[in-house]
């Protein structure tokens, strides 16, 4: 089994293409197959090395690898002589119409209710004629003679797909500077590479029926190409996500704060009936089954993958955070904030409650209470039980109980209305800080 994972490096990975991605590799994973990355990287004008590497970067910190990596423009040799064998068996034919005649035709063709599909007149040109043509300077570009059929497969998500070929273009393969187009390398790649699974978008189906009859025309046995195609993500609202593209690239989340394990975890339940659950991808290899993706468009929901993110931190241990929390934070910080986090850039200003220095809101009206309170705080060691102790007689001498008993440690302590349980935070603030900041929040 052979996979690939196929990104034109044109931009940033967006959230579709990983999900493409993550399918891939853990379909490959799974069964024990071999997973390729190819950079579809022939367009020259719009392929950047910097995409390449951003892509390959963000593929990483998606916790995927790769057993192989190619890129097309490393393989021209074997796209120019694919090509040849197809101008010998008169399946790739020169053209030299220009966008405006061929933009002319196509609405001539829609004015008489013909479907706006290309007319084949260059393949009526004798070799007379071409070779004027190129006489006169005009350099070809290469159409494939598609068949008359129509090209079926059962999609292991989509089912049973046909694509009728006499009702699309013969494609152009060949631009007339030479350079070959992904329709077809991609096409080359699959069949020399021995791939044999295609996951990708939705949006490639109709490529599919373009590209097994040029698979077909190449010598390739069909029967051994397996197609998956996903279902095309949509926003929340259900429009069409690829209009916000950029705001939802791989680095774009990753600065917000998304970790790996729940954009992985969450991708690769998207369209499955299935709860996500957070996991690097070797985790989720096992439990992997391309068969539950749904027909239908799936709901990319960044409530949803927020939801998840708190979850993984909730549970990360120390280490898998270590190296990305404020300088000098512990595990006894970390343990103590987990819980309160959404996204770990939080543990900021904890760190600065715990560890730092704030300046509480003074509190009218509460300075005796606060007085009292600084009054009766013990002395050090503290631990566990320091704060039950100290709220406990501090109960007993003023009375109060509840809510007007802790809110206004809290605020004093912390600065904060809310946050993680105060008998954590308490020994982590320690006894200097705790009596500034209440001695402040009394306003004395
Ligand atoms: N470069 C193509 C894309 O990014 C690859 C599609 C395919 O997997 O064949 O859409």
């Amino acid at each position: 089994m052979k996979l690939r994972f196929a990104p034109s490096p044109t931009g940033l990975l967006h959230v579709g293409n990983a999900r493409v991605a993550l399918a891939n590799w853990l379909h490959a994973r799974r069964h024990g197959g071999t997973f390729v990355l190819r950079l579809d990287d022939t367009d020259r004008e719009r392929s950047r090395p910097e995409f390449a590497a951003a892509i390959e970067e963000d593929l990483h910190w998606l916790g995927l690898d790769w057993d192989e990596r190619i890129a097309q423009s490393a393989r021209l040799d074997r796209y120019a002589a694919a090509a040849e064998r197809l101008k010998q068996d008169g399946r790739l034919y020169p053209c030299f119409e220009t966008e405006e005649e061929l933009a002319f035709k196509r609405e001539r063709r829609r004015r008489e209710g013909r479907p706006p599909i290309y007319d084949r007149e260059a393949l009526k040109m004798t070799p007379e004629q071409i070779a004027r043509a190129i006489e006169n300077g005009k350099q070809p570009y290469w159409r494939f003679r598609l068949s008359p059929r129509s090209v079926a497969w059962t999609d292991l998500v989509l089912g049973e797909r046909r694509v009728k070929l006499s009702a699309i273009s013969d494609p152009v393969l060949i631009r007339a500077d030479g350079s070959p187009l992904y329709t077809f390398t991609s096409v080359v790649d699959d069949l020399e590479m021995a791939v044999t699974h295609v996951i990708r978008g939705e949006d490639h189906v109709t490529n599919t029926g373009i590209q097994l009859d040029i698979f077909e025309a190449l010598g390739g046995d069909a029967a051994r190409l397996a197609f998956a195609h996903l279902p095309l993500l949509t926003d929340e609202e259900g429009g069409a996500l690829s209009k916000r593209l950029g705001s939802i690239s791989l680095r774009h989340l990753r600065k917000d704060g998304i970790e790996p394990a729940a954009l992985a975890g969450y991708l690769a339940a998207l369209g499955t009936s299935a709860d996500p659950v957070a996991g690097m991808p070797r985790d989720l290899a096992p439990g992997y089954d391309l068969g539950r993706v749904s027909h239908a468009t799936a709901r990319f929901d960044t409530r949803h993958l927020l939801a998840l993110n708190r979850r993984v931190l909730h549970e990360a241990p120390f280490a898998a955070v270590r190296d990305r929390l404020p300088e000098g934070a512990d595990e006894a910080f970390w343990l103590a904030v987990r819980g309160n986090l959404d996204l770990l850039r939080e543990a900021r200003p904890w760190f600065d409650i715990l560890r730092g220095s704030i300046v509480p809101p003074v509190q009218e009206g509460e300075h005796d209470f606060l007085a009292a309170a600084l009054a009766a705080l013990p002395p050090e060691p503290w631990d566990g039980t320091t704060w039950s102790a100290w709220t406990g007689a501090l109960k007993a001498a003023t009375g109060r109980k509840g809510k007007a008993l802790f809110l206004p440690l809290r605020l004093a302590l912390t600065g904060e209305e809310q946050g993680p349980d105060l008998g954590t935070l308490l020994p982590l603030i320690g006894r200097e800080r705790a009596a500034a900041r209440l001695r402040l929040a009394a306003g004395a």
